[in-house]
């Protein structure tokens, strides 16, 4: 099969053969036709599975062929994001697909200046990339009009939702024309996300690329044990005995990230990090850097890293475990993209075999164990296997949850309170249905 005989326009081919790609892949070949006839989609697909040019390339095609032109402060297609970092990136992928079509795009997201991106959607644009917070501010000071609209993709949905942006897709929802084609693309399909979809999505096609929660299988993963107080010192000696060249690490809060990218820089190893803290500016500069294997060793948070597309990287490490285990599944998907290997190494610590375990039983997997000699732990970490089974608990007593609000999904057994307040840009996930599918309150 070709972009060709999936009917696609001259200029987009020209476009996608320039970038070098010359098969479709499966998640193209499944989207790209249905999204040309019109259907909405729900389509399980990871990042690296090719899922952005499986939406953007047919809706690029259809906005250049139907539709009015876009008037003064109006879209005909929306794509919403959960991070800036993946605005940037979809809306980079998007520019490139749209480079021989007479069609406008541009990103908005907070962090930044918003009175630029009012002067910009003045004239109106075809495609706006966007998080949902900074297009609710945009709309509620009039700067954008949703009555043109054509098409809403919802990317990385879950996402999203873990991120607590349940409300602002309510608001959201209720700002768009009724009539509408919606794709929802998502890497896990919870409970919650299904609810999203009966709500969003009219008679959807469902197109399921890799198995549902199962984690990319060209990724050789393992856990390696070890007291939480060493977990830096066995971070270095591993880098160092297998000659590690370019590791993205996932620590779990934002203090985590600078304490252990300032003690690699102590030892004068090349190393950045990211997390929200950090002004755009900077988290671009250091992503960008990293891309360019200027920085050989990248910490992030997951909600900074959420779905970079970094070629080709052989390795990430799981400095801590994931508070959502959803995002273990996120993150290990940044290596063995397209068919190549990559590695993905867990160093994990007693308290964290509830997370473990939760992990492999959604990954529907017993992670291999690695003991390295000489970082044996003091503190064992209990067995776990894909049943959800935890051997033996633990001795160390859980601290009890602060007061203050709702947990995050998954999250009452994992957390210690100072680790989410260490990392307050994500919200609590609501239990309560996304939608609220009664009366309208009148404002
Ligand atoms: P995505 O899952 O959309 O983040 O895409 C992952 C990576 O695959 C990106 O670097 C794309 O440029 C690349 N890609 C997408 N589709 C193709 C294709 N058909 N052939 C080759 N590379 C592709």
């Amino acid at each position: 099969m070709t972009f060709a005989t999936l009917g696609l326009i001259e200029p987009l081919l020209r476009a996608l053969e320039a970038l070098g790609y010359q098969t479709p892949t499966p998640v193209q070949a499944q989207a790209i036709p249905a999204v040309l006839a019109g259907r909405d989609l729900m389509a399980a697909a990871q990042t690296g599975t090719g899922k952005t040019a499986g939406f953007a390339v047919p809706l690029l095609q259809l906005l250049t062929m139907e539709g009015p032109k876009v008037t003064a402060n109006s879209l005909r297609a929306l794509i919403l994001c959960p991070t800036r970092e993946l605005a940037e990136q979809v809306h980079a992928s998007v520019a490139q697909y749209a480079e021989h079509l007479p069609l406008t795009t541009y990103a908005v997201y907070g962090g930044v200046s918003i009175n630029p991106q009012m002067m910009k959607l003045r004239k109106g644009v075809d495609i706006l990339v966007a998080t949902p917070g900074r297009l609710i501010d945009l709309f509620r000071q009039n700067a954008l009009k949703l009555n043109q609209l054509q098409t809403l993709v919802l990317d990385e949905a879950d996402r999203m939702l873990d991120l607590g942006f349940s409300e602002e897709l309510a608001n959201i929802y209720r700002m768009l024309p009724k009539k509408r084609q919606t794709l929802l693309f998502s890497a896990t399909f919870s409970d919650d996300i299904r609810l999203l979809a009966g709500q969003m999505l009219n008679d959807p096609l469902s197109i399921e690329v890799s198995p549902r929660n199962v984690a990319a299988n060209t990724v050789k993963q393992w856990v390696v044990p070890v007291d939480k107080k060493r977990k830096a010192e066995l971070f270095v000696h591993l880098m160092r005995k297998g000659k590690w060249k370019q590791v993205l690490v996932f620590a779990k809060t934002r203090n985590g990230v600078d304490a252990l990218v300032d003690k690699l820089q102590g030892l004068g190893i090349n190393a950045d990090g990211i997390h929200g803290d950090k002004p755009q500016a900077t988290r671009q500069r250091a992503l960008d850097r990293f891309k360019a294997s200027d920085v050989q060793i990248l910490v992030a948070t997951d909600v900074a890293a959420r779905g970079l597309d970094i070629e080709d990287l052989p390795m990430v490490v799981n400095f801590d475990l994931p508070i959502v285990a959803e995002d273990y599944i996120h993150r290990i998907g940044r290596t063995g993209r397209a068919g190549n290997t990559g590695e993905a190494i867990s160093l994990v610590c007693a308290d964290e075999v509830n997370m473990l375990s939760a992990i492999e039983m959604l990954t529907r997997q017993t992670l291999t164990r690695k003991m390295e000699q000489d970082f044996e732990p003091e503190h064992r970490v209990p067995d776990t296997d894909a049943s959800g089974q935890v051997v033996k608990k633990p001795k160390k007593p859980k601290k009890p949850k602060t007061s203050g609000g709702g947990g995050k999904r998954n999250l009452g057994k994992w957390v210690e309170s100072g680790e989410v307040a260490a990392e307050p840009s994500i919200k609590p996930v609501r239990k309560v249905p996304v939608f609220n599918t009664g009366p309208r309150k009148k404002k």
